[in-house]
């Protein structure tokens, strides 16, 4: 898997941070999206998928390797 994240579409609603914080983080002065790593361990793959969904401006992408 192989995750990508649109910064400027971000509305800084953290879900994602609170599903998956070893992949995600919210930047302290903006609030928007910081990927921690674009490739996860295959163990927090279902948890991206399900953070991706649930993202309300689709600001996360996730595509196969
Ligand atoms: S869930 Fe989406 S909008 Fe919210 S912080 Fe994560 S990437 Fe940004």
């Amino acid at each position: 898997m192989h995750i990508t994240v649109d910064e400027q579409s971000c509305v800084g609603a953290g879900q994602c941070v609170l599903s998956v914080p070893d992949v995600f983080d919210q930047d302290e002065m903006t609030g928007r999206v910081v990927l921690l790593q674009g490739r996860p361990p295959a163990d927090l793959e279902d948890d991206v998928v399900e953070a991706t969904r649930a993202c309300p401006a689709q600001a996360i992408t996730v595509t196969d390797d």
